[in-house]
């Protein structure tokens, strides 16, 4: 990376490359006054901070220009940092740089650009996760922020938020929030207004319910170290997986198939004006369909279970609020009584209000490449290539 230095203020002349280096390195921790008294400075206390100059990143650099970029020095107490700029054509590192190179990625390349400003939240504040390699991120982490990137969307305050967008990040609430808050908790994301540093939220079957992120707001914290922050973002956007184990993808498809069937219950129960509660239990019944089961014939299980108790709250046997709680009963007894009898259960399609979700699409497209089969195969026992598995391991080193 080339080099090219700071400009010395003339109030600063007189000093020795030594002395400057050192008045530098203790600006940001000490107090104005003992420096300029030290150094024997001319100056006052307010017009210090302005002729210091300016120190040279070395893990950053121009991608137009290819120069070290500089940053301005504050003091150390300053939440906020100061943003990078290229010395030469005055690139800066903020979604809003106008030099030529930011407005010629916004014209030709406009994913990209959006991706680098969504990167760019990280550089306000202290705290920061860094990536050195997206394909060394465990899987679970790749796929979260693969859909999350495509599924935010970015006000004019420059906040992330799923409020506005027109895509389904994950097949329903509980899955959303599960997603958030692992984010939240590796440190990928902030949460803008409450939490600005840190995130103290452990997922829990209460605050599951209480937590709706879909309107909370975030700032990226991911520091690209020495990689350019649209192409570290292109490469979190389109995640190229190459260690991976059977046993991990099958892990995520079943998490992902059991929020599906979940989304299916609770939009069912909706149509019947009763609000869903979650429960442990039914997630663990899911759980125990998808060993024998795709997400399509849960489909008509479930369908036909919710049926019976409609049935029986029409007779006057049960009570509105007990349909829940017997459909999930008819639900078990449907599945013994199919492994059993070797019930040939019917496939059904996706409904108009269960499209796939991206977290969905970002998964069987890109890692585990069988499109649609998740939904029409189980996870538990279709056979899963070869080729996407660990196999490869022992040729890659
Ligand atoms: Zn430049
Ligand atoms: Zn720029």
């Amino acid at each position: 990376m080339e080099m090219k230095l700071p400009p010395v203020h003339e109030m600063l002349a007189h000093l020795t490359e030594e002395q400057l280096e050192d008045l530098c390195k203790r600006f940001p921790h000490e107090k104005n006054q003992i420096l300029i008294d030290e150094f024997g400075l001319n100056v006052s206390v307010a017009w210090l901070p302005k002729i210091v100059p300016p120190r040279v990143t070395h893990d950053l650099q121009c991608p137009h220009c290819k120069v070290s970029l500089w940053q301005k020095v504050v003091k150390i107490k300053k939440e906020e940092s100061e943003i990078p700029y290229c010395p030469v054509c005055d690139h800066k590192i903020d979604s809003f740089c106008m030099c030529k190179y930011c407005e010629d990625e916004r014209r030709f390349h406009p994913e990209k650009a959006r991706l680098r400003s969504v990167g760019l939240g990280y550089r306000k504040y202290k705290r920061e996760k860094t990536i050195n390699q997206v394909n060394e991120l465990p899987l679970l982490d790749q796929l979260y922020l693969s859909a999350f990137l495509r599924v935010a969307t970015k006000d004019n305050s420059n906040l992330l938020s799923l409020l506005n967008s027109s895509l389904k990040l994950s097949p329903n609430r509980y899955c959303d929030s599960l997603i958030i808050v692992h984010l939240l908790n590796n440190s990928y994301l902030k949460q803008s207004s409450e939490y600005p540093y840190e995130c103290p939220i452990e997922l829990s079957d209460s605050n599951k319910e209480r937590f709706n992120f879909s309107t909370d707001f975030f700032i990226t914290n991911i520091n690209p170290g020495n990689q350019d922050v649209g192409e570290l973002m292109m490469k979190l956007y389109y995640p190229e997986i190459n260690k991976v184990t059977e046993l991990e993808l099958r892990d995520i498809w079943k998490m992902i198939t059991k929020a599906e069937c979940l989304e299916y219950v609770i939009h069912t129960l909706q149509e019947l004006k009763i609000s869903y509660k979650y429960s442990k239990r039914h997630e663990e019944l899911i759980e125990k369909i998808l060993h024998h089961f795709p997400v399509s014939q849960f489909y008509s299980l479930y369908g036909s279970a919710i049926k019976a108790a409609v049935y029986k709250k029409e007779q006057g046997k049960i009570e509105l609020h007990q349909v829940l709680n017997v459909s999930m009963n008819q639900l078990e007894n449907y599945l013994e009584r199919a492994i059993k009898e070797r019930w040939n259960v019917t496939k059904c399609n996706r409904r108009y209000w269960s499209s796939q979700s991206v977290i969905s699409e970002v998964f069987f497209n890109y890692f585990l490449k069988i499109g649609n089969s998740g939904f029409w195969e189980c996870p538990h026992t279709f056979e899963i290539d070869v080729d996407i598995d660990a196999s490869k391991d022992e040729t890659n080193i």
